[in-house]
Order: C-alpha cells, then structure tokens, then sequence
C-alpha cells in the first residue's frame, strides 16, 4: 500500500509540474481516450499498481490544465496545496462524514470549518450551515428551508404533508439568474412556473424597484433569490434595497453567492456585499475563489431551526448524538452517507489565514483588472462589463470575429475560457479564480488574442 500510494503522489506530481508547459486544454481526441480507457469489464483482478499506472497515463493525456495559471473556463477554482493534501487524507481516512459516530474528527473539522466560513463570509456567529458538493446542492437545501419556513409561517407542514394542497410559493429570481437555481426548485417540487423574473440592468443586477414592484404585485409564501456575482459579469444585487423589500413583504431571502461572496473576505471588496448578511440563507462553493478541489460547497442559513427541519433524519440503528451534542452532519445535508468534505476546506483556510484569503481574491481581482486593460488595447475589441471584481466579458467587433478568435486562443493552448451570448451578441468570458494565476500567464493570455487577431 506504502509504495502504491507513494508512486500515485509521484504520479500526481508529474502532473502539476507539468502545468505551466502542457496545453491548457489537451490535444486529444475522443475515440482515442475510448479506445484507451474502454474494453470489457476485466475478466480477474488487475495489480493495482498497474491500473494506477494506465490511469494516469491516459487520464493524463485527456486531463484540462485547470489547476494551473491558464485555465479562465466558467468560475472553475484550482486547489492550493494544503487543501489537495488534506483532501488526499479525506480519501485515506475514509470516514462517513454523516454521523459524529461515524467520524468524530470530521464532525468536529467541519463544527470548526462552518464557523469560519461563515465568519469570512461577514455572517453572524449563529448561521448553520452544511458542506456539500457545490453550490447547485447548497440551493437545493437553502429552498428545502426556506419552503419548510415559509409554509410553516402559513400553517403548513411541507415535511409532513408535502407539497399538494399547499398555498403556492412564488420564488421572485433576478433575469440574470444562474441556471441552478431553476433546477434547484425543480428539486424541491416548487417547479420553475413558481418563479416570477425580476428585471435587471445591463450589468445583470436585480433592478430593487423592479422587486418591490413584483413583491406588490402578489401575495402569500414568498421566496426572494439575489445574487453576488452574476456568472458572465461578477456583478452584484444591490442588497440592501433588497433585503429592506424582502423583510418588508416577509419574504424569505437567499443569496447565490457561489463565488462573489468571497469579496465579502477582502477588506478592498467587502463592500460588494453589504446587505447581502441579511439574507436568510446563503450557497456558495469552495471549489471555486477558496481553491479548495472538487467537489465541495457550504450553504448557511440564519434560521437554523427550518434549515434542521428540512434536513434532519432519523433511523433506530443509527448512533445518534444527544441534543447540545456533537455534530451529525446528516441533520443538515441532503446526504446520508457522505465524505468528509470538511478536511479541504479546513486546511484551504488553516494554511492561507484571513490575510491570505483577501490576498487570493484580490490577486484573482487585480489580475482580471490587468486582462481587461490589456485586451482593450486590441484594436476591434469591447470589453462589455464592469470589472468589479474576477470575470472579465468582451468581443471583439463582430459575432464571427469573436468565435475565431476565441476558437484560436482555444486550440493555441495558450489558455482556456468559454463564450458565451451577452445581449444577444457572442461574448468572450474571463474568469480569475486560481491561487496560481500570475500575471505573465495574464499578459500571454492577451497575446495570444493579440496574435489570433492579427492572423484572422
Ligand atoms: C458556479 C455557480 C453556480 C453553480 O455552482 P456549482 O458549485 O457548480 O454547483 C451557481 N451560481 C453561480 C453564480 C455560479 O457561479
């Protein structure tokens, strides 16, 4: 065991030192990385040694460069050392991270880590909270919640009586809202006809006069979804205003702040995220500004009373802790049996300390400032959002341009970020969210657009 697990981390550290140097996405293609990886299933045991070996080799070749410097694609974090490490340990230790019984240790990493999300995050001492694989989940337990508390506010039992016959939830969503959100009420049973759409402006923030507007316009249980940072432009809803029209409709507020709520870390973007502690529930990720590695996501919530209703569970063979006890995870996730999610995110924040969480999502920030200025020099080229804080959003002065020079920074290996439509035009979209990114790998991102377009 001693020496497979030594030759693995060799194995994965050829891999990271490989980084700076391998195409950001791999020259590969997709009937070769079946041919290599398929087959039948093995007729008898293979050496483990062997399979760890093959696996690298091919999964190696057909692996993003995501934990490098390079890699701008969607809001994708990479992994700072500590917080690989740990989660290795996750693995070796293999605890279920359900039951205080099950993991002691883990139940009380993740008592600890929770309180110091929350405390970065600008929350009260008091939030629960839950780690989880991303965001999308941590929407589908903040709605778990907020449904249980709205419902119950109505007189209704949804944990008991469900869904049918209940009064009817409307969920008021900003236009510019991220795609998980519908799909996390399509999940609770609230459907996407519950939501009403809220105008934004042209940074993509929920208009406040807008919602008050729509709040007036109904009645009854009612959720209200805000957002820190929009998903092409970083933007952020104007809290505030928000949470006075949430709390004056008696609405319950969520806050989508996958990765925009990190700000909230940074004394230089804290304010970005003023009002957004009001809020009654929150989900974000650390596999994205944290640079813990996948999967890991917390969500928070200030009524800690419905966010347990909605979640808890009981069976007569499981070891249960006394009331004022310990931590079972399980009354607080939508999974039973689950892994130890808490060591990344622990040791991610033990290694970097407040000051180095700031200094991450600033050095992120400052780098997508200096990718803004810099490709604003090309000539034909338009950057379309206020950088306010890690995503930068430009084309160039066609949709047609805009495709071949992505397509061209693509393929060169240079680095890699996705498109995306802004306005019913093709746009191209930045996003800084890796511990490693430096600012070479900046200036040689914009030559590499400088030299698409001068060859296009
Ligand atoms: C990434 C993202 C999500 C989804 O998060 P996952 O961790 O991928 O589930 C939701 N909202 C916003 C704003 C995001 O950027």
């Amino acid at each position: 065991m001693r020496e497979l697990l030594r030759e693995t981390a060799n194995l994965a550290a050829d891999f990271l030192e490989s980084l700076p140097e391998r195409p950001v996405f791999p020259r590969v293609e997709l009937a070769d990385l079946r041919a290599r990886l398929g087959g039948p299933v093995p007729d008898g045991p293979i050496d483990p040694q062997e399979v760890v070996r093959e696996l690298a080799a091919a999964g190696d070749e057909g692996a993003v460069a995501i934990p490098g410097g390079r890699y701008f694609g969607f809001v994708i974090g990479g992994a700072v050392p500590a917080a690989l490490a740990a989660d290795w340990l996750t693995s070796a230790w293999d605890q279920n991270a359900g039951l205080y019984v099950a993991g002691p240790a883990a139940a009380v990493v993740e008592e600890v880590a929770g309180a110091w999300v929350a405390e970065l995050l600008g929350l009260s001492a008091g939030v629960s909270f839950a780690f989880v694989t991303g965001t999308q989940m941590a929407h589908a337990t903040a709605l778990a919640a907020a449904r249980n508390h709205v419902l119950n506010e109505a007189g209704w039992d949804v944990e008991r009586d469900g869904l049918v016959g209940a009064p009817r939830i409307r969920v008021l969503a900003g236009e510019k809202v991220h795609s998980t959100l519908p799909r996390a009420l399509r999940l609770v049973g609230l459907g996407t006809g519950s939501m009403v759409p809220v105008a934004a402006d042209d940074q993509g923030r929920m208009r406040a006069d807008a919602l008050r507007d729509a709040l007036a316009a109904g009645e009854g249980p009612t959720i209200v979804s805000a957002q820190a940072g929009e998903v092409n432009t970083g933007a952020f809803d104007p809290f505030e205003e928000i949470a006075d029209a949430a709390q004056a409709a008696g609405a319950w507020l969520h806050v989508d702040g996958a990765f925009g709520l990190w700000a909230a870390a940074s004394p230089r973007f804290a304010h970005l995220t003023a009002g957004a502690e009001r809020a009654d529930s929150w989900s974000t990720d650390g596999h994205k500004f944290l640079n813990v590695p996948y999967d890991s996501g917390v969500v928070l919530c200030a009524r800690p009373e419905a966010h347990r209703r909605a979640m808890s569970v009981h069976a007569d063979y499981l070891v249960h802790a006394e009331e004022g006890g310990p931590r079972d995870q399980m009354d607080w996730t939508p999974e039973f049996s689950r892994r130890a999610r808490g060591f990344p995110v622990y040791a991610a924040i033990r290694s970097l300390g407040r000051s180095g969480v700031a200094e991450l999502v600033e050095r992120c920030c400052d780098h997508a400032t200096r990718f803004a200025a810099g490709i604003a020099e090309i000539p034909g080229v338009e950057v379309l959002n206020e950088v306010v804080l890690n995503q930068v959003l430009f084309r160039f002065d066609s949709d047609e341009r805009t495709q071949v020079a992505l397509a061209a920074v693509q393929e060169s290996g240079v680095a890699w970020m996705s498109g995306s439509v802004w306005q019913g035009r093709q746009a191209i979209r930045l996003s800084v969210s890796n511990w490693q990114t430096t600012e070479e790998d900046i200036d040689r991102t914009v030559a590499a657009f400088a030299s698409a377009v001068a060859l296009g």
